[in-house]
């Protein structure tokens, strides 16, 4: 595993890869790596002639000095993963380099920007596509790998390299869970001890809905049974609970389309998302 600082050393691997028809695959981080971002890299591995990971926390996609203040930085823990992982290189960008002075440009979702995560956090998906639109020009890769973890993120890469005709693939990966079921996600530090023995019931709660789900006389029962449920948790306010289209993202009741169920519930200090693929 080597660390690349520089676009020019992102250049000169691209156009090797290039003259040796090369796959380059490729998996953009904030860092604060656990097993979800190791089985993102391990998938990326597995399914590229060269794999690349970038660790970079964009302040661009969070709401308030205060959250990117707090958000955890363990440079060496990750590069210890990224070795781990056997990924080929690990980029390291400079804030210069990302974002030049006079740095005036964003890349806006439309309405799937909007919705959900959209909703409670603005601009945060601006930031997110703007990064990743940049990361993609900087690595230039054939194939990238997005976690469903983060189901609405990838929904907006995916729309957005589509209307942009990027010429690259792009993958979700399944979502790494605890033992207990609570999705991994570097936020759950901040959990209090009441909090996190709560936790797994919101992925418990998906669950039973999306096996309820295939029976559809009982479909608004269920619906009304998870929201009880969620509205009942102790240590956490429900935020959304929504059954949508999986590509589109707008609520959806039509069960001959793929839907997915996307939850978000808040803590003291951190907000949980999770989301259940129906079927
Ligand atoms: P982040 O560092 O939070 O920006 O996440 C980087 C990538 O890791 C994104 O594609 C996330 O969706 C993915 N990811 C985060 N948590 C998980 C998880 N528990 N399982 C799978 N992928 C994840």
């Amino acid at each position: 595993m080597r660390v690349l600082r520089s676009i020019d050393e992102l250049r000169s691997i691209r156009a090797l890869s290039i003259a040796n028809a090369q796959k380059v695959g490729f998996v953009p981080t904030m860092g604060a790596l656990h097993l979800g971002h190791a089985e993102l890299m391990k998938v990326a591995s597995d399914q590229s002639d060269i794999s690349i990971a970038s660790i970079f926390i964009n302040p661009k996609q969070f709401n308030s000095a205060s959250d990117l203040a707090k958000y955890p930085r363990t440079v060496d823990d990750d590069l210890a993963i990224c070795t781990a992982c056997e990924v080929d290189y690990v980029y390291l960008p400079e804030i210069s380099d990302v974002y030049p002075e006079g740095f005036d440009t964003s890349i806006t979702p439309g309405s799937l920007g909007s919705l959900f995560e959209g909703a409670s956090r603005p601009g945060h998906f601006s930031g997110m596509a703007t990064v990743v639109v940049k990361l993609f020009n900087i690595v230039q890769p054939d194939i990238a790998f997005f976690g469903k973890k983060d189901y609405q993120q990838l929904a907006i890469i995916r729309r957005f390299v589509a209307d942009l005709n990027l010429p690259i693939q792009i993958q979700g990966v399944e979502t790494i869970r605890e033992i207990d079921g609570l999705a991994l996600s570097s936020r759950n530090a901040q959990l209090t001890k009441e909090e996190r023995i709560e936790a797994p019931r919101f992925f418990e709660i998906l669950k039973t809905f999306n096996r309820t789900f295939p029976n559809t006389d009982n479909l608004k029962d269920a619906i009304a049974t998870a929201l009880k449920h969620l509205q009942g948790l102790d240590h956490f306010q429900l935020d959304y609970f929504e059954i949508a289209d999986q590509a589109t993202l707008q609520p959806s009741r039509d069960i001959s389309k793929p839907l997915v169920v996307l939850g978000a519930i808040l803590g003291s200090q951190v907000r949980l998302i999770d989301n259940q693929e129906l079927q």
